[in-house]
């Protein structure tokens, strides 16, 4: 603790060192123990002096204080510091409400009781009111603060420990005014509303990202368990002794394929018009909704029809793929592909133009939330094909 005291007390106003005469004529007193002082204009840093072996603990900061006070109260400004919020939360970002403004004051008040506390400094601009404390060497405590806090009043402490060197008012008020700012809020409404968001910002995204985690088990553990399923039955059709059954079955699959055959041939040869009114009334929307579902996707034109044709065609395969049941919700971009490629006279302009059309309209439709990408070229149903007409009602 410096001993030094950095300006006297003369008739109830400060002194800096070289404002008076040098020694015991300065004729100056401790601004806190009230006795005399001696000016040491020839020390490396002038400043006043108790008498030999007395001890004064609070000379230094009282100075100090005092001095800080009376220059915030002559200039009726003060500084205030930039009203921020430094986020060290995930997710949440750090903001800046107000940058560092200098006030102008209406009013300064020094040492008046308020409630329970009694600020160093209380000042007002207009409708404003702040607290300002100065700290020296002792900062504003716990007790203080949650009493300042509760008050919801703006205040800030300024952090003066930096003045040492050089026992001046023209030091101090550089502190105070000039110099990168040493000081900081102790409450302020605006900072507490901005970490109040980003707390709730945290929140919602570590909520939502739990959430993108459980149903990414819950997907992964679907598959898995359909995976198990197809082996068993891979497996069960293996067995030798299912060899006849499965010989027998041949005929009737054989017939089920031509069927398939004749109608993939009954289609594609229909006019693209009429093409569309199957498939939009298959779908349940209007032409107007299937508007909305439709996009402009390069290489296109490889189906020989207008986008929306081909693009309701897609649409009647995922749906078509669900009411089968096994693997419902998954849709498989090459046996989408091998379908399209049946259901309409391809003529690609590029090498696999039609293949890179519908794999572009599968990830338009994830875009849409319809499809979700699992991975190898597998999509999951996100949404089932009898709630498509409501995600874009007619009226829209
Ligand atoms: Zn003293």
């Amino acid at each position: 603790m410096s001993l030094r005291v950095p300006f006297g007390l003369r008739e109830s106003t400060l002194y800096e060192p070289n404002g008076v005469p040098n020694g015991k004529a300065c004729g100056c007193i401790c601004p806190s123990c009230k006795r005399p002082l001696v000016a040491k204009q020839r020390a490396s840093t002038p400043h006043f002096a108790h008498a030999p072996g007395e001890d004064c603990a609070k000379g230094f900061e009282t100075a100090v204080h005092l001095a800080a006070k009376q220059i915030i109260a002559e200039r009726k400004e003060v500084r205030l510091p930039a009203v921020e919020y430094r986020s060290t939360l995930q997710y949440a970002p750090s903001k800046v409400h107000t940058a560092e403004t200098l006030l102008c004051l209406d009013e300064v008040e020094l040492e008046v009781w308020m409630g329970s506390i009694r600020p160093d400094i209380w000042v007002r601009a207009g409708d404003e009111r702040y607290l300002v404390e100065i700290a020296v060497t002792h900062f504003v405590d716990e007790v203080k603060t949650s009493k300042i806090r509760e008050m919801r009043i703006p205040a800030l402490e300024i952090d003066l420990q930096s003045f040492k060197d050089n026992f001046t008012f023209a030091a101090l008020e550089k502190l105070l005014f000039n110099a990168p700012y040493t000081a900081k809020w102790i409450f302020n409404q605006h900072i507490e509303d901005m970490a109040a968001e980003a707390m709730q910002i945290y929140e919602l995204t570590e909520h939502a990202q739990e959430d993108m985690f459980h149903i990414g088990m819950a997907e992964a553990m679907q598959l898995h368990e359909l995976a198990k399923q197809s082996e068993e039955k891979l497996a069960e059709l293996a067995r030798p002794n299912n060899a006849i059954a499965r010989k027998n079955e041949e005929s009737p699959t054989a017939k089920a394929e031509g069927e398939r055959s004749q109608k993939f041939h009954r289609y594609r040869v229909l006019p693209p018009t009429e093409k569309l009114e199957r498939n939009i009334h298959e779908l349940g929307i209007s032409h107007a909704q299937m508007k909305k579902f439709s996009a402009f996707i390069p290489w296109g034109d490889s189906f020989g029809v207008p986008q929306d044709v081909w693009q309701s065609a897609v649409l009647v395969y995922i749906a078509k793929n669900e009411q089968r049941g096994y693997l419902s919700y998954e849709v498989q971009f090459q046996e989408c592909l091998a379908w399209m490629r049946r259901a309409f006279n391809v003529h690609a302009p590029v090498p696999d133009g039609d293949s890179v059309a519908t794999w572009k309209y599968l990830k338009h439709l994830e875009s849409l939330g319809i499809l979700k990408y699992l991975w190898n070229k597998k999509f999951a149903l996100k949404i089932k094909s009898r709630n498509w007409p409501q995600m874009f009602p007619p009226t829209a």
